[in-house]
């Protein structure tokens, strides 16, 4: 189903949304950073996002929108009038070699919401913002999510400033030389929005393939990250196969297992090992040690719970098959979040009256809504994404889905001003 009529619905309102615009915008912004065979490159702080940035800051400068930076380097913009705000925001950076989708749809689409109310005569009772969060990815910083989580007080100054890219840089060095560096005084957490909405593209495949316009995610899955060890023998590479204690072999095995376990269970449990190193990593050695960190999602903590058990008995088990010692140590677990059913209600009735085809779901990847939701209302919208392709170049959602989106979010907005 197209959208026009949906489109008619919201112009009967009051709203007019510049489809040719948004889309005209989306592609110019989402452009900078790509190169054809290799994908989008926006790292946090560096030139891309930066010149993105600036793109971004140019349009709402056209908008006459409020501009505030906050400590973290988050652009906070805000238009219309009203003491508590309706946010909507999401992220310009991207991982090496990702889509032009991630984060920059939600952006986009915020932009356009602005622009159409500042050019409309409707007075709404809250005011508009939309946030641009910084480090998002956590492809230059680690851990990801790192703007937000400063903004809302998850992480301190100090522990966001001090983080290390690969080049030995901080966060607080880039940001000083940025020109995003902003006050405390300007924080989300000191003054909340009264509601948080993140349009995104889903990262999975389900609504493309069974056919939805919408997903409504219920909530983001919680999250653990585990580090193997296998610890061997060092040996040259002619020493007799049946007498080595090889770490290598025992990484290998581990991740076939895990990944059987992975395919039992795949309706409610993700596990990916993301990071091997060996030491010394020679061809002409039999190296002494092997490491992979494990991630193991669900939206069940009892299924983590199960999976982690299940992971480290592995361990164990090839442990012994292969003479090697092995250590576990848990990196990090991060809890489900369950978003606010409020304004998930109300998103899902907007879909059924502009006709859209919705479904709910789980977010399985990690997104700023996860930091937003400690300190207000928050709610996540999803379009398909083809074939479900995300943090590659071949990411890609049709422009249709991104409309459908848009015009959506207009809807929510609209709707919860009204709350
Ligand atoms: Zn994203």
């Amino acid at each position: 189903m197209l959208y026009e009529r949906a489109l008619e619905r919201l112009k009967s309102k009051g709203l007019n949304l510049d489809i040719n615009s948004f889309l005209r915008t989306f592609n110019r912004i989402s452009s900078i950073g790509w190169v054809e065979s290799y994908g989008s490159t926006r790292l946090a702080l560096t030139n891309e996002h930066i010149m993105a940035r600036r793109e971004l800051l140019k349009e709402l400068e056209n908008i006459g929108a409020k501009v505030l930076f906050d400590e973290a380097g988050n652009i906070i913009a805000e238009v219309g009038s009203g003491s508590r705000a309706i946010a909507i925001g999401s992220h310009l950076d991207s991982v090496p070699g990702g889509g032009r989708f991630d984060g920059v749809f939600g952006i986009i689409a915020g932009l356009e919401i602005l622009r159409a109310i500042v050019k409309s005569s409707l007075r709404l009772k809250h005011k508009l913002m939309l946030v641009d969060f910084n480090n998002e990815e956590g492809s230059r910083w680690n851990p990801p999510l790192l703007g937000s989580a400063l903004s809302v007080g998850v992480y301190t100054r100090d522990f966001v400033y001090s983080r290390l890219d690969s080049n030995g840089v901080t966060f607080g060095e880039a940001l000083e030389r940025s020109g995003f560096k902003g006050s405390a005084e300007n924080n989300l957490s000191m003054n909340p929005p009264r509601f948080y909405i993140e349009p995104h593209i889903e990262q999975g495949p389900e609504l493309y393939r069974e056919g939805y316009d919408i997903g409504i995610p219920q909530g983001i899955v919680g999250l653990r990250v585990l580090e193997l060890t296998f610890k061997g023998r060092q040996d040259h590479a002619s020493s007799h196969i049946s007498l080595r204690r090889d770490p290598v072999v025992g990484l290998s095995k581990a991740v076939l297992r895990l990944r059987e376990y992975a395919l039992k269970n795949q309706d409610k449990l993700r596990i990916t090992v993301g990071y091997i190193s060996v030491d010394p990593g020679k061809f002409n050695v039999v190296p002494a040690l092997s490491k992979i960190t494990v991630d193991i999602r669900s939206y069940d903590s009892q299924v983590i719970d199960e999976a982690t058990k299940y992971t480290i008995k592995v361990a164990e088990n090839i442990g012994g098959e292969e003479n090697l010692s092995v250590d576990y140590k848990e990196l990090w677990t991060i809890p489900r979040i369950v978003f606010d059913p409020e304004v998930t209600s109300i998103i899902e009735e907007s879909c059924r009256d502009l006709g859209f085809k919705c479904k709910r779901m789980w977010s399985w990847a990690g997104h700023d809504a996860q930091n937003m939701s400690r300190i207000t209302k928050t709610a996540m919208i999803f379009v398909p994404s083809v074939e479900g392709i995300s943090h590659s170049k071949d990411e890609y959602t049709r422009e249709e889905d991104l409309v459908k989106g848009l015009i959506l979010l207009a809807e929510v907005v609209l709707r919860l001003d009204e709350i």
